[in-house]
């Protein structure tokens, strides 16, 4: 841990036009995300948790205030440079898994890295590691009809991680999972953690926010409480 700062907010807003006046579904927010911090954010539906993590990920922009990724301001930035540095830093992982429906695992898993001009043989071999790095190297040639919803999120973790990302974002990852899957889902987030990846998860789900280092509750899209070492006050491990 290099004790860096991966995501930097300051006063940062978006504002949506609806047909009786605006909304801020987020609203002059700060933050700060160190090098391997696990961030839990959490709140009721509506509160603006996707929309930040939208914002953080350069995915949308503000209607006002500023972000920094990687040290690097993106809420000026040309759609081309951000697009680039969106690719190299980031692994987004959705509810919905948004994976490819016509291309296997493991083509899902190296798509973004043959996309970004890498060899076939450099992709597959990364992505084989990735699968089994998440338990499915046995599934690596099904399509994702024919894998369970843990079974999809995990390929897309798997997906995430292909590009070494800075940062991985998370919105509500276990969202459309059971309990065992969730399970799953839980130590893979462990297993990053340990290894110093930084992370950001919005998430309904208390064990998952437990081992978090730090979990922000959202309410009408500003942050209601900060709870910093979160893992410690929860279970006490850490
Ligand atoms: P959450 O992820 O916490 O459920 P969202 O970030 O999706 O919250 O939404 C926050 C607020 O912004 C909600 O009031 C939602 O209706 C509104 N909102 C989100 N996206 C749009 C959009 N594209 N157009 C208009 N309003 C939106
Ligand atoms: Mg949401």
């Amino acid at each position: 841990m290099t004790g860096s700062t991966v995501l930097r907010a300051r006063g940062l807003t978006r504002q949506y036009g609806r047909e009786r006046g605006l909304v801020r579904a987020v609203d002059e927010v700060d933050l700060d995300v160190p090098a391997g911090q696990t961030l839990a954010v959490m709140g009721p539906s509506g509160c603006g948790k996707s929309t930040l993590l939208h914002l953080l990920g350069g995915l949308q922009r503000p209607t006002d205030g500023q972000v920094w990724l990687a040290g690097r301001r993106i809420d000026t930035m040309s759609e081309r440079v951000l697009a680039r540095l969106r690719r190299d830093s980031v692994g987004f992982i959705f509810q919905s898994f948004h994976l490819m429906d016509e291309l296997t695992a493991v083509e899902n898993v190296e798509l973004a890295a043959l996309l970004a001009g890498q060899s076939p043989g450099r992709a597959r071999k990364r992505a084989m590691y990735l699968l089994d790095r998440v338990g499915l190297a046995d599934r690596a040639g099904h399509l994702p009809a024919a894998l369970s919803g843990g079974q999809r999120q995990r390929v897309a973790i798997a997906r995430a991680l292909s590009n070494e990302p800075l940062v991985i974002l998370a919105d509500e990852p276990t969202g459309n999972l059971d309990s065992a899957a969730t399970l799953d889902v839980l130590r893979l987030f462990e297993e990053l953690r340990a290894t110093g990846q930084t992370l950001v998860v919005v998430t309904h789900d208390a064990r998952i926010a437990a081992v978090a280092d730090r979990v922000i509750a959202m309410r009408d899209g500003a942050f209601a409480d900060d709870n910093r070492f979160a893992a410690t006050v929860y279970d006490g491990r850490r």
